[in-house]
């Protein structure tokens, strides 16, 4: 199939981008990455009447850290994240979840902005964002505004984003001592989307866990927050009894619609298999630092 008809335009500035989308109405799209818009134009699944690119906006670039936070531009490929010496350093579950993310040539073009602003369920990045406490800037020509990531999701390719905003950051707490980590995934074939995923963030002090976020992907339409596991875990120790405790408190946390890959019982047990070892990957970690 081919895509429909659209006007191609493109922005240097986020002013110019502002007014350009003021000019071209609603159903003018940001163009970022266009490794799903693009795809998403071709199947005909949207119909823009303009694209308006932004990819070559100086200020949506880049990757610093402020004080206690990293300051992700919107517009920094995968590619540029997952090679990020400050990433690895203070965020290292991107870092983790990069190499996840399709094969080398869509990384070298999709943006971090394009992936939390699609909001697919199954996208690694959205389930990181939110287990990292991440907070999004969104502008538009009335100004700018900060969304957590928590709140952000809505549902299959739905977002908070009003119509006339772009994202242009995503801030990431950096990691301190005591912080771990896990991104795990089940596919059919290296690089496709997953079946089931999880990225977790926890924290130790005292031999004890005093936070924690487990997040699912591709297990409901938008990133899951497992609070009944988690709880099971907070003010324990990370040990295999435990993390088997945690497996089986999960499923209160899930209602996973079927999808092509397997019905709810199936995605259930995923749920639990990438939570064991997301947990365990944590614990051998743990047991490999100097005491
Ligand atoms: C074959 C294939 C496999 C893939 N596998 C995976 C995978 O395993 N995991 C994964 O996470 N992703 C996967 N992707 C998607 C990939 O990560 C994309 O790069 C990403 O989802 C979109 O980023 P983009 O910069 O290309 O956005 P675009 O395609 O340019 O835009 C996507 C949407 O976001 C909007 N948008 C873009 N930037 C902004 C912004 N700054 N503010 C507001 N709205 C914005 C656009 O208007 C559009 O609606 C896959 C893609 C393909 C084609």
């Amino acid at each position: 199939m081919k895509s429909p008809d659209f006007a191609y335009v493109r922005a240097d500035t986020l002013d110019a981008a502002f007014r350009l989308k003021a000019q071209h109405g609603a159903d003018a799209r940001w163009l970022a990455g266009g490794q799903s818009l693009l795809a998403a134009l071709a199947f005909r699944l949207s119909e823009p009447t303009a694209l308006i690119d932004i990819s070559r906006i100086d200020v949506l670039q880049g990757i610093a850290v402020n004080g206690s936070m990293v300051r992700i531009g919107a517009g920094t490929t995968h590619t540029t994240i997952g090679e990020s010496d400050i990433i690895r350093r203070h965020v290292p579950l991107l870092a983790d979840a990069v190499p996840h993310i399709a094969h080398t040539a869509i990384r070298n073009r999709g943006t971090i902005g394009g992936s939390l602003a699609f909001a697919d369920p199954a996208a690694e990045l959205p389930a990181c964002c939110v287990a990292l406490e991440a907070t999004f800037v969104a502008a538009s020509a009335k100004g700018e505004r900060r969304i957590s990531a928590r709140d952000f999701f809505h549902g299959v390719y739905a977002t908070a984003l009003e119509n006339d905003e772009l994202l242009t950051a995503i801030e990431i707490p950096a990691a301190v001592a005591g912080d771990h980590h896990a991104l795990i995934e089940i596919t059919r074939r290296s690089g496709d989307y997953a079946m089931a995923g999880i990225a977790v963030a926890l924290r130790r002090s005292d031999d004890k866990i005093d936070r924690v976020r487990l997040v699912f992907f591709a297990l409901g339409d938008k990133p899951v927050v497992a609070h009944v596991a988690a709880g099971v875990l907070l003010g324990t120790d990370l040990v295999e009894d435990q993390i088997e405790r945690a497996a089986k408190a999960v499923s209160a946390d899930l209602d996973p619609p079927g999808d092509l890959n397997g019905g709810p019982e199936m995605k259930r047990h995923l749920a639990q298999v990438v939570l064991k070892r997301a947990l365990l990957q944590i614990l051998n970690n743990l047991m490999r630092m100097p005491a």
